[in-house]
């Protein structure tokens, strides 16, 4: 099951979380594992807090100055940024599922990372069931 995202920003975190409890719910499965997955070398999928909206923007505020938008990079394309820090973030997370829940702390939720945007972005939800 894919999950659409639209981004408006350049770089921007988008909680997908209630996406990904909605697909969850409509598979019917209680406990597994839940594999969500970036379709996109521009495009990150992470886990941290989503309780104040001041840690994405230091998450992005930090980002960006570790890795710069221009710093001499080789790539045609002009976003050789965006690539660096999808390597760094990573494209998927796997969450735990337990009696039809997923297994989030109480400040974790999951993010979209759009570092190259704004853009039509999609993300698979792959459900693994317990055997
Ligand atoms: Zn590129």
């Amino acid at each position: 099951m894919k999950i659409s995202v639209k981004t408006s920003a350049r770089t921007q975190m988008i909680d997908i979380t209630a996406q990904v409890r909605d697909v969850v719910a409509a598979s019917g499965v209680k406990n597994g594992l839940v594999h969500v997955y970036s379709m996109h070398t521009t495009g990150a999928v992470t886990i941290n807090e989503n309780a104040d909206p001041a840690v994405e923007a230091d998450i992005l505020s930090c980002i960006n100055k570790v890795i710069p938008f221009d710093d001499g990079f080789k790539h045609m394309e002009g976003n050789s940024a965006a690539h660096i820090k999808v390597s760094l973030f990573g494209p998927s997370e796997t969450i735990p599922l337990e009696d039809g829940k997923l297994v989030l702390g109480t400040w974790q939720g999951i993010f979209f990372c759009e570092f190259d945007g704004p853009r039509q972005r999609r993300v698979n939800v792959k459900i693994l069931p317990d055997p």
